[in-house]
């Protein structure tokens, strides 16, 4: 009993791993920091960004144009004051997502594939994010939750993917991801394991030789849907970290959202494009916005988005023209417009 106190040492975390969760840490966390940073005078910033913090990234926040206060990056991620005015018809839950779950984590609103709500934490702020107001303290399924997840899996053979989404699961660390894969992998007739993450390209460091392992040898088939909206996020650094990811053979989509001030011109979205495919990854879904409280200002309407997507068609590669869709409550899935 009369030991002489001793310091445990932490398990020790492999290098790489080190280097993101620092990365992650010292992320720019406030309005007046951002503008200080990119040598702009403070500008008044949402009150709303007091329950969602500002985050950024240094490796996004080098991609943002010093001194313009409209760069298409810094508006994604800077809470405009236009975030406190309520707006009928927005609201904190607009997809209804809290009904579609199946048990604690899980949704399931499509046939054929589930997704996992595995953490609420993301490496950025995206201010326009339909998952702002989201509760996923209740949602994230771990213990007691994670088995009753797999029974679900069990129960339905129709599940042939299955999606790990959140927040971004690669907030998670890869032991943690690794373990939750394995599972996965029991449950028989799981086909594909799909990531939804912005992590790769607004955090690059997170893409470490511990991911690459796990990503790389599960017998599930692997997409991973990126999330890039404009082509000055795709640095060489970003690039790299895509490179490493289709090493592994996963197939790389991108998803984006139709924003206005960022991306709603048809220069912008075919420059996108270019670079996504020059990344080796594949415009797959532009979705119009969904109406969370807080992202009005980023609203396209349905007869803009049309009239680009059709200029886009007529000026491009068929697949560098994303899907154009929106969320429907209720509908067996994304709705095209
Ligand atoms: C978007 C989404 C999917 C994936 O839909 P795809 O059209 O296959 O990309 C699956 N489940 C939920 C709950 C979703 O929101
Ligand atoms: S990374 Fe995705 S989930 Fe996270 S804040 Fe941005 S849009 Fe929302």
């Amino acid at each position: 009993m009369n030991k002489p106190a001793r310091i445990i040492p932490r398990t020790p975390q492999p290098k790489h791993a080190r280097d993101w969760q620092q990365a992650l840490a010292a992320a720019v966390d406030g309005p007046a920091e951002l503008d200080r940073r990119l040598g702009l005078e403070p500008r008044p910033a949402a009150g709303a960004a007091r329950d969602f913090r500002v985050r950024v990234p240094e490796a996004f926040l080098a991609r943002i144009r010093p001194g313009d206060p409209d760069d298409p990056l810094l508006r994604q991620v800077f809470p405009d004051p236009h975030e406190d005015e309520p707006r009928p018809g927005y609201s904190t839950d607009p997809l209804a997502e809290q009904q579609a779950m199946a048990v604690p984590g899980l949704l399931q609103k499509y046939p054929g594939r589930a997704l996992l709500t595995l953490t609420g934490a993301c490496a950025i702020h995206c201010r326009y994010c339909f998952r702002r107001h989201f509760p996923y303290a209740e949602a994230s399924p771990r213990g007691a939750r994670w088995q009753a997840v797999l029974d679900y899996l069990r129960a339905h053979p129709d599940v042939e993917e299955i999606i790990l989404s959140g927040g971004d699961p690669l907030t998670l660390s890869d032991a943690r991801l690794a373990a939750c894969v394995a599972d996965l992998e029991g449950v028989a007739q799981l086909q594909r394991l799909r990531l939804h993450t912005r992590t790769p390209v607004v955090l690059p460091e997170r893409v470490t030789p511990a991911l690459l392992d796990w990503l790389s040898g599960t017998r599930l088939q692997t997409l991973v849907v990126v999330h890039v909206n404009h082509a000055n996020e795709l640095d060489a650094a970003a690039r790299s970290a895509l490179a490493a990811l289709r090493g592994t053979g996963a197939q790389l989509l991108n998803q984006a959202v139709l924003l206005a001030g960022v991306n709603d011109s048809v220069q912008a979205l075919e420059q996108l494009g270019k670079a996504l495919l020059a990344a080796g990854v594949l415009p797959y879904y532009l979705h119009q916005l969904d109406p969370v409280q807080g992202a009005a200002h980023f609203a396209v309407s349905d007869a803009r988005a049309r009239e680009l997507l059709a200029a886009l068609q007529a000026r491009t590669s068929g697949y560098l023209v994303p899907r154009l869709v929106r969320e429907v409550p209720g509908a067996a899935g994304k709705t095209p417009l």
